[in-house]
């Protein structure tokens, strides 16, 4: 099965690429010494984006001092992209690779030996539902998958759009549980001992990935900013004068184009998580692609969450768990997660943010 690009994908690149090339902040008065600005003038802002990686729209922006070094550092970029792309690939097999494709079909017949990034990913996961998120439940697949199949259909073929019925949810509800993933960290190999679960690992992949690569670029280049869909990492500040990237949060009504609020952020990163991304119509009601494992039913507490800290992997993880919890229990839990930053906006279209968030967001930040 070959995944396609999403239009709101492109939406959100070019929403994305239109904050780039817009509203720089440059500092009007000159600055005190000459060394910053002819530093600055060395570096040349270079932009790449490609459509085949991770299933989304990846923009790698950033400062080189000339075209040569920034696609040197580009082409490394998305190569490790593309490498975290295959591991983590839950529809296609690549030869020689024990990508998740793999251990979902043959986890349960024996332990599978797996590359080091998925182990990873695993066990923090693990480590998160240990310490009670069990909201992002990564073990969910056999139901995540249910609801795939039917929003593919659906969305292929509105007119005969369907849910799936509550007996076959409940039945693949019985197969989620974190503990039949079974770990050895000596032979690095994954066992499922419920033949009938699967993994997805969409709700922190791009994370992950996002993490790794910024931690190359961070060594490649003075500043870049990195978006793959809805993750977005801002490292150091722009090379132009500005103080900060600009990161937009996307207005939930697709239609409109639009910015709801701008992140004025840099050595950080934004990551969001909406009912518009993915969903199709049943009887006229939208059915999008968060579960909450609870009802197994897409979760309707939230129209997004964007989350903003320092760990991609972890805002990708906790746009997740607080799409699926009320803005209390979501409120309580970013507050007692130092460097964790959160806007919500509620179906009422009410938004709400961590008091640290308003230092970031241009239309909250108090007037001086
Ligand atoms: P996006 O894929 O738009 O970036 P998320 O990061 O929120 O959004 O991840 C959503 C994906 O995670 C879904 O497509 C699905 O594969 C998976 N998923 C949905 N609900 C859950 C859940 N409660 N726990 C774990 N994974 C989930
Ligand atoms: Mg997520």
């Amino acid at each position: 099965m070959k995944r396609h690009i999403t239009q709101n994908a492109v939406v959100s690149m070019l929403l994305v690429l239109s904050l780039l090339f817009s509203g720089c902040t440059a500092p009007s008065s000159p600055a005190p010494s000459a060394t910053p600005q002819q530093e600055e003038a060395a570096y040349q802002k270079y932009s790449r984006t490609n459509l085949s990686v991770f299933d989304t729209v990846i923009t790698l922006t950033g400062f080189s001092q000339s075209q040569e070094d920034f696609d040197r550092a580009a082409d490394r970029t998305f190569a490790l992209l593309s490498e975290y792309d295959h591991i983590f690939d839950g529809y296609n097999e690549y030869e020689g690779l024990h990508n998740l494709y793999y251990v979902n079909r043959h986890a349960a017949e024996a332990p599978v030996v797996v590359p080091e990034a998925l182990y990873d990913l695993i066990v923090w996961c693990k480590e998160k539902w240990d310490a009670g998120l069990r909201e992002t439940n990564i073990a969910m697949g056999a139901v995540l998958s249910i609801w795939h199949e039917y929003r593919a259909a659906g969305m292929a073929n509105p007119d005969a759009a369907k849910l799936p019925s509550e007996a076959e949810l409940r039945a693949a509800g019985e197969h989620i549980d974190f503990n039949s993933i079974q770990l050895d960290p000596e032979t690095r190999s994954i066992f499922f001992s419920d033949p009938a679960m699967t993994l997805d690992i969409g709700a922190v992949a791009k994370g992950y990935a996002a993490d790794k690569a910024a931690e190359y670029l961070y060594q490649a280049m003075p500043s870049f900013l990195l978006s793959l869909g809805g993750n977005v990492y801002a490292g150091n500040a722009p090379k132009d004068g500005r103080e900060n990237w600009a990161v937009g949060v996307q207005n939930p009504d697709i239609a409109q184009n639009s910015t709801i609020d701008i992140l004025d952020v840099h050595d950080k990163t934004v990551v969001t998580s909406g009912d518009y991304w993915r969903y199709y119509t049943v009887d006229g009601q939208r059915y999008h692609h968060i579960i909450d494992p609870e009802t197994l039913m897409p979760s309707r507490k939230m129209v997004s969450v964007t989350i903003l800290c320092e760990e991609s992997c972890l805002a990708d993880f906790l746009s997740t768990t607080l799409f699926v919890l009320t803005y209390e229990e979501g409120r309580a839990l970013a507050d007692s997660m130092p460097g964790v930053e959160v806007m919500w906006i509620l179906p009422d279209g009410t938004i709400e943010a961590t008091e640290g968030m308003k230092q970031y967001a241009r239309s909250m930040k108090n007037p001086s």
